[in-house]
């Protein structure tokens, strides 16, 4: 033990400090300067106390072997030098020894690190755990694993940020029982960017899943799905050019991956014929084109649609009279209404989409049925303790931001908030709660812009809503005028006709929220319909009526005939909840869930835009620091102290280093205890006594009561 302590405790080395705490000052400049001295020496991960900040390598780094996992398995994490694995084995064991859930945020923009992350904590759990080989144990952590290729497969990405980008946000909780082995998990998926679905920026794919089906699929697959090794023909998956189109060398073998991970999680045959059945029809959707007849619309190329048809198991009739009219129901009446092209042409992009996002969201129930813990039958359910593992799409600004970005940046304020609730306010309320005296430490609270979206009555999403009431009334910029009205004065919400003069605000359907991360320009065009979100009854009871079984069982609601669709509908209390409602109590829950556990964070930061493993772009990544809120993270832990602990654990933990502690101590409580060991060892100056707990200001005298505690 002593040789791993000197070749690891941080301390001031040429490869920079391993704990931004113990810098000699905190400012932006010297927090830089740590952290790109490790990362020119290759040190990805620094700590502040126990947040792990992680600098994405962009290259493969030999850290992540059998060698570097036993190191870290069962030691504190003071013990060794930075690196996730410490985080994750302190989450395990906390959990494991203490019986509390812990969770591990993973927060960061996109292609910074995050899903990367998420998965080496998964694979140094899954390595920990299950010493005895146990078959339904193996089989479990199999699954965990697996279940990334699936989820990559079909809610990944290529964008001009990250060739992986996870455009869904992802929580996973794994349950583990009394031994601290894995029994199950739960998935939770938040909004999938389904819009990618029929379009893509130029540069940036659509699901990987498409590709992989072209380029991996054997002749005889493509030709049952009637499909060519071609992306170009097909339009939904070639509008990123063609820098940006099917990849064989990777998309083959992902395909393969995939495919096994299908068999691994007990997918059926038939299952997995209808999820690329899914796919390749939404594919061949989007070449169905419209043609004007009349007052009547018909499909162009009868050939696509009876392809489409066979592949969704539907009649070509059911399949054209749902895309080319809608039935309603008016004055009692059941009639037909015909579509426009425009009409038809949002109809079939709606169905495309809807279709896919059932399809993620029913491959992920399935991956939950594969892992899904199990009680003992005839005893009360048993769930064990939880570990949970968030890795959620980072804050995002593109050049045109919409309602996803709208909802991801929110995501990202409701993390920042918990962030600031359980680190920066929870530790300050301790100290007053001990009786020690600390200063004040200023941060911003970005509590007033999650108000700004999801309070009731006046927040955005409450305006949108009460917009959306009014189908067809109700536009894009009638809604921009009304939170203009209703937000003229908050101090975070601005628009073009609020400051006509701003320069950042170009056009007249914009506005501009000011985010902890910094200004987002939203175009409110669209805002409206994707937060309805509703697609014609005509295509839910289109697919109810599939005789593919799998297909048919992800449109319950469309077995609703039109007249009680429309009396669903028009019954407020029942209206389906819009988007941005189910997102916003999907954050609260979220929020909720991950306050009532021991958080542990990884702050990950993206080095460069050019995904190279050698720049370290200072302004990208000072701006990352400032925005996550590292530096006040570090004056607050400062301020504070390293490690904090009960009197009656700390004397427990270290009473054999001093004759009057050990065996025991008889002079009085733990406290003063605490204080006669501390005084021998002359610690005094280095800690601080407060009510309950003893407060240890660095982490080298912790460091120092280890060595000692370990030389016995
Ligand atoms: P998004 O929000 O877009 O999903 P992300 O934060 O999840 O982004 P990742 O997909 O995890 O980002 O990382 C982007 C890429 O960076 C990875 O595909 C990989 O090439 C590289 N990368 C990230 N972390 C590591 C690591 N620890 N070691 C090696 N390469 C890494
Ligand atoms: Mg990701």
């Amino acid at each position: 033990m002593a040789t791993r302590v000197s070749l690891t405790m941080a301390g001031h080395e040429e490869a920079g400090i391993g704990d931004f705490v113990l810098l000699d000052e905190i400012t932006i400049d010297s927090f830089m300067d740590n952290l790109k001295k490790r990362f020119t020496n290759g040190k990805i991960y620094t700590y502040i106390g126990e947040v792990c900040v992680s600098v994405n390598p962009y290259r493969t780094m030999n850290i992540y072997g059998a060698d570097f996992i036993s190191q870290y398995k069962g030691r504190e994490i003071f013990e060794n030098s930075p690196h996730i694995f410490a985080i994750a084995d302190a989450a395990h064991t906390k959990m494991k020894q203490q019986g509390r859930d812990t969770c591990i945020v993973i927060s960061g923009e996109s292609g910074s690190g995050k899903t990367e992350a998420s998965k080496i904590i998964m694979k140094y759990i899954a390595a920990v755990t299950n010493i005895a080989k146990q078959q339904e144990i193996e089989r479990v952590k199999n699954v965990l694993l697996q279940s990334n290729a699936i989820l990559e497969a079909f809610g990944n990405a290529k964008t001009n940020r990250n060739d992986n980008s996870s455009r869904f946000g992802k929580y996973m909780d794994i349950n583990f029982d009394f031994k601290g082995d894995p029994i199950g998990g739960h998935i939770n998926n938040y909004l999938l960017e389904k819009s990618r679905v029929v379009l893509q920026q130029q540069g940036e794919r659509n699901f990987h899943s498409f590709y992989q089906l072209i380029c991996g699929a054997t002749d005889n697959e493509l030709a049952r799905l009637y499909l060519r090794r071609d992306i170009g023909l097909y339009t939904y998956a070639r509008q990123g050019g063609r820098a940006a189109s099917g990849d064989p060398s990777a998309d083959r073998p992902d395909y393969r991956n995939t495919m096994t991970a299908f068999r691994t999680l007990g997918f059926s045959q038939p299952q997995i014929d209808s999820v690329w059945k899914i796919v390749a029809a939404v594919l061949h959707l989007g070449s169905i084109e419209f043609v004007s007849d009349g007052d009547k619309t018909r499909t162009a190329d009868p050939s696509t649609v009876k392809h489409v048809a066979h592949l969704l198991s539907v009649t070509e009739k059911e399949l054209v009279d749902s895309l080319c009219h809608r039935v309603i129901a008016a004055r009692g009446e059941v009639m037909q209404k015909e579509h426009t092209v425009s009409e038809a042409l949002y109809g079939r992009d709606a169905l495309a989409k809807a279709i896919y996002d059932r399809l993620f969201s029913w491959i992920v129930k399935r991956i939950n049925d594969a892992i899904v813990v199990h009680g003992t039958p005839g005893r009360f359910h048993y769930k064990g303790t939880v570990i949970g593992v968030l890795d959620i799409y980072g804050f995002e600004i593109f050049d045109k931001n919409s309602f996803e970005q709208f909802c991801i940046n929110y995501c990202n304020e409701k993390l920042q908030q918990l962030f600031i609730e359980l680190v920066l306010k929870q530790e300050q309320e301790e100290y007053m709660r001990e009786g020690i005296k600390w200063q004040a430490i200023e941060y911003f609270n970005n509590q007033v812009i999650c108000d700004l979206v999801e309070q009731s009555h006046k927040g955005v999403i409450a305006i949108m809503d009460e917009a959306c009431l009014n189908v067809g009334k109700v536009t894009d910029e009638m809604l921009l005028e009304e939170m203009d009205k209703k937000l003229a004065n908050h101090p975070h919400y601005t628009s073009r006709q609020l400051r006509p003069m701003d320069k950042d605000l170009r056009h007249k359907e914009e506005f501009r929220i000011v985010h902890y991360a910094g200004n987002v320009v939203y175009n409110v065009i669209g805002f409206l319909d994707k937060n309805k979100d509703t697609l014609f009854q005509d295509f839910k009871r289109l697919l109810f009526h599939s005789s593919d079984n799998t297909i048919k069982q992800m449109w319950p609601e469309g077995e609703m005939d039109i007249t009680q669709a429309k009396i669903s509908f028009e019954n407020t209390t029942k209206r389906p909840l819009t988007a941005g409602t189910l997102f916003k109590n999907s954050m609260i829950a979220l929020v909720k869930n991950l306050a009532s556990k021991e958080p542990y964070y990884v702050r990950c930061i993206k080095p460069n835009d050019a995904k190279s493993p050698a720049v370290f772009d200072d302004e990208r990544i000072r701006h990352q620091v400032s925005y996550l809120g590292l530096i006040e993270n570090v004056r607050v832990r400062r301020a504070g102290f390293a490690h904090r602990v009960r009197y009656d654990r700390f004397l427990k933990r270290y009473k054999m280093i001093s004759q009057y502690t050990w065996p025991n101590f008889h002079g009085g409580s733990a406290k003063d205890g605490t204080k006669v060991l501390i005084d021998e060892q002359k610690f005094s100056d280095d800690v601080k006594y407060g009510n309950t707990k003893i407060f240890i200001r660095s982490p080298r005298t912790l460091f120092a009561l280890e060595q000692k505690r370990s030389e016995l």
